[in-house]
């Protein structure tokens, strides 16, 4: 297939490499990266994306995804697919595909979850929204830049998922940190706590998984010195989408909002700027009941 990829950044770089190890001849174009290497260069997006079967776009927000759509959508070829795998607000993805179906394209709103080590690997999950002929037109570029893609539903679905998804997993990542800092106020050694609650109902991915006590369960980037991993600003981005989502759905998620206050409070006015997200632990840690 002839793909363009637009936004070359931390994920859309290595996947646009793994398409072109897959054979495919992809075109890139992101306003401040080089393309890597077997992707070659176009002057602007809609250049990526004249004539392509796929465009795929990588980009950091909604309102830099409506203006390049605004760019590509005139510039595809009716049939082509547009397929968005940034992690945007739900009313964006909705309005860009509805934007393409109207030029006649087909549009998948694809986030994805994984991180970067997914992206390079080949390992990524994608949870898509959009038509049954959308979605089996992107599904061969999913099988080799995932090894999960689940059609979630109809435009919007996919975006719906990750956030709900990452809402679950900020709320989860905040109780486990804090239930570490009341176990070692208690004086409960913290080997032992994780002994029982990985085996017991309080039991998580973010437990069992990605343990945010260093030289507890699993490596993890708590291991590493909180290197992310997965930086408390992109998950403070997701618990602001999903809140946004709530809002604009009229939801009640006084959880999702109080995880958004205190990843904003972390990363705003705290040290969490750049550090994994689960160093919330070290940040309780040093708290007392009292403190501001
Ligand atoms: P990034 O900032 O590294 O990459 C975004 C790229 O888009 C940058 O290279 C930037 O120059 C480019 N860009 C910005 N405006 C542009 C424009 N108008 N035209 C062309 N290119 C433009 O971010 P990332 O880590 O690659 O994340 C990309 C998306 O994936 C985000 O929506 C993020 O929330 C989501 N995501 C990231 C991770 C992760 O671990 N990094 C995990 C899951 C999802």
């Amino acid at each position: 297939m002839k793909i363009g990829f637009i936004g070359l950044g931390n994920m859309g770089a290595p996947m646009a490499v793994n398409l072109v190890k897959a054979g495919h001849e992809v075109t890139g174009f992101d306003v401040a990266n080089t393309p890597p290497e077997g992707v070659s260069e176009a002057a602007s997006a809609a250049a990526a994306a004249t004539g392509k079967d796929a465009v795929i776009t990588m980009l950091p927000n909604g309102a830099i995804l409506r203006s390049v759509a605004e760019e590509i959508i005139p510039a595809m070829s009716p049939g082509a697919v547009l397929i968005d795998c940034s992690t945007v607000d739900v009313d964006s993805a909705r309005a860009v595909a509805s934007q393409a179906e109207a030029a006649g394209l087909g549009a998948v709103d694809a986030p994805v979850s994984g991180g970067v080590g997914g992206a390079a690997g080949g390992t990524l999950t994608f949870m898509a929204g959009g038509s049954e002929d959308a979605f089996a037109k992107a599904a061969p570029l999913f099988e080799i830049m995932g090894q999960k893609a689940v059609h979630c539903g109809d435009a919007g679905a996919g975006q719906s998922a990750k956030i709900c998804n990452n809402m679950i997993l900020g709320v989860t990542m905040i109780a486990t940190c804090e239930a570490f800092a009341l176990a070692d106020k208690l004086g409960l050694d913290r080997q032992k706590m994780f002994d029982v609650v990985s085996t017991s109902s309080g039991y998580s991915w973010t437990m069992n998984a990605y343990c945010p006590a260093p030289g507890v369960g699993p490596t993890s980037p708590a291991d590493n010195g909180y290197v992310p991993g997965f930086a408390a600003d992109l998950m403070l981005k997701d618990l602001r989408l999903s809140q946004q989502a709530a809002e604009s759905a009229d939801a009640d998620t006084p959880m999702g909002a109080m995880a958004q206050a205190l990843y904003a409070r972390f990363v705003e006015e705290e040290d969490g700027k750049g550090r994994d997200f689960s160093a919330m632990l070290p940040r309780f840690e040093k708290r007392g009941r009292s403190a501001e």
